[in-house]
């Protein structure tokens, strides 16, 4: 079989079928391993993979980009009943490389036949509970809102008693949800503890763990994190919502206080048009580093960015790889709000990983191996990284002031985050280790309302309790993907790290920066952190060298203000 018969082009690539791919598959499994063909084999499975995972990602993107487009959704269905599933049967996966191996020897060991109605129901629980957040919506101003549009129009509404009235209207919509998401997670729950069971382990993290790859750290290490943040981060959040709290002039900071500007002053507005927004992203892309203009050029030029708003396009932001084609996508909606410009760095960083590491083979770079907990510090280290070039001085969106408020706002939200992520983590240990009791929906409600009080002081929840304990009903990763969370503590941890380097000596720091992003999955997490210039780590020292730094850095730019 030649594998150079494998299609290249978009078209060609989306048109695939099994029938198409199977040949491919019985040459791959038909030959047999030697020293000598192993790594011709690798490369034909290579270019396989990835034309299997750019039709994936090409229906995935083109779906976002036109939600009303039914003959596309049926093409996707059609991928993911037909030739997903049969891939996934074939069972070939490649051999050679240490981690890859490790990778291999994981999904082999979770493998259960028995598992997969199971898991396929799981997937039908998620798009339930989507369904049930997609319906939370209120009548405001006559006019119909998703949760999501409310907490962004009217967070940072200058008016408090508007604010509070928003609040208390999504908040009454979800908890009108309380029954039906406790319902749910029950069901969740029996679920997962069955495939746990036939995958022949004792309980549900241990099985999540090998799933998720988490080969280089254990449950203990994210316990000692919470720690940490408790003891680090905890009283520097309460400082930060008392400053809050006096300038606003409010004897207390209540929930739908959390996001508003603290002078009372109008939205920035960064880019009015996406012209201007890109125009401006180059600019800052070059300072940091020319390669990553040229990067974010190239993403112009070959029609790699749908960053427009409009009617029938999925919401949210993401980046993905076309591994055939070895070139990212990023897909947004522009508002012109600084998020327009916190989005297009963080996705900027993500793209540019895909960059730095297509030279390498599709195992080791592929989203799929690719470990979370690093690929976000590529994200959020371009978020920090760019920080100081976003003035127009430098081409960029704001004057020096209004740069300091984005930048203090910016890092105060990377703050805040910690408490929360610890929150979230910790409560997702308490139930796989307590699986009877945290099966009761109730019950969990009790547990997130004590480890909100361990994690989330400063902002002022009394009389609205009721509210506190059902708010994990709207984390959906909890609900969906379980255990995902701690990845972006750990990243935003190295990303605080890039930073501090950054502001010793930025050509080495982002040299480091890239040379880390080349690796793709060839290493391990703490040679990735390494060679970024970071350390992979859990512990209260470290984490408060990168919180002293974040406050100095705040501290500078409030003197700016
Ligand atoms: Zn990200």
């Amino acid at each position: 079989m030649d594998f150079t018969f494998l299609p290249t082009n978009a078209q060609a690539i989306l048109s695939m079928t099994w029938q198409d791919y199977e040949p491919f598959f019985n040459d791959l499994e038909s030959r047999t391993l030697e020293e000598s063909t192993v790594d011709t084999w690798l490369d034909d499975w290579s270019a396989l993979a990835c034309c299997v995972d750019e039709q994936f990602t090409r229906l995935q993107i083109a779906t976002s980009q036109h939600t009303a487009d039914e003959e596309l959704q049926k093409q996707f269905d059609t991928f993911l009943d037909d030739v997903q599933p049969a891939i996934k049967a074939a069972g070939l996966q490649p051999e050679g490389f240490e981690i890859q191996l490790k990778m291999m020897q994981a999904e082999a060991e979770i493998f259960s036949a028995e598992n997969l109605p199971l898991l396929a129901e799981e997937q039908k629980l998620a798009n339930e509970y989507d369904k049930i957040m997609g319906a939370t919506t209120v009548i405001w101003d006559r006019e119909e809102k998703t949760f999501w549009e409310m907490t962004t129009m009217y967070s940072y509404e200058t008016d408090r008693t508007v604010r509070e009235r928003a609040w208390k209207a999504i908040w009454d919509r979800l908890y009108d949800n309380r029954e039906a998401v406790n319902a749910l997670w029950s069901k969740f729950m029996a679920i997962r503890l069955k495939i746990a069971k036939n995958a022949g382990f004792l309980d549900y993290r241990s099985y999540k763990w090998k799933q998720t790859r988490r080969f280089d750290y254990i449950p203990e290490d994210c316990k000692s994190f919470h720690a940490a943040i408790e003891e680090v981060v905890v009283p520097v959040a309460q400082r930060v919502y008392k400053r809050r709290r006096q300038r606003l002039g409010i004897e207390a900071t209540r929930p739908w206080d959390r996001e508003v500007d603290q002078f009372g002053r109008p939205a920035l507005r960064p880019a009015k048009t996406v012209a201007e927004l890109n125009s401006k992203a180059l600019k800052v892309f070059e300072k940091v580093d020319p390669k990553f203009r040229e990067y974010y050029q190239s993403m112009m030029d070959n029609d790699l960015l749908d960053l427009d708003s409009r009617k029938n396009k999925a919401s949210g932001a993401y980046s993905l790889c076309y591994n055939v084609a070895q070139l990212p996508f990023i897909f947004m909606s522009h508002t012109n709000t600084t998020i327009d410009v916190e989005t297009i760095l963080h996705e900027g960083g993500h793209a540019f990983h895909s960059f730095e590491s297509a030279h390498l083979r599709y195992h080791q770079k592929a989203e799929v191996y690719s470990p979370a907990e690093f690929a976000e510090v590529a994200s959020m280290g371009m978020e920090l990284l760019a920080a100081p070039y976003l003035t127009q001085e430098h081409g960029g969106f704001y004057t020096e002031e209004e740069n300091a408020r984005a930048r203090i706002s910016h890092l105060e939200s990377f703050l805040l985050f910690l408490p929360y992520m610890a929150l979230v983590d910790a409560f997702q240990h308490w139930i796989y280790e307590n699986p009877v009791e945290a099966s009761d929906g109730t019950k969990c409600e009790e547990k997130w309302g004590e480890l909100w009080d361990r994690f989330m002081k400063g902002v002022d929840y009394s009389g609205l309790e009721k509210y506190k304990n059902i708010y994990w009903h709207r984390q959906g990763h909890i609900h969906t993907d379980p255990f995902y969370y701690i990845e972006y503590g750990l990243a935003e941890l190295g990303a605080v790290q890039v930073l501090g380097n950054a502001r010793r000596d930025q050509k080495k720091a982002v040299a480091d920066y890239r040379k880390a992003l080349s690796l793709g999955s060839t290493v391990s997490l703490p040679e990735l952190f390494a060679t970024a210039g970071a350390k992979f780590a859990f512990d209260a020292d470290t984490l408060k060298e990168a919180i002293d730094l974040m406050e100095e850095v705040i501290e500078e730019l409030e003197a700016r203000l």
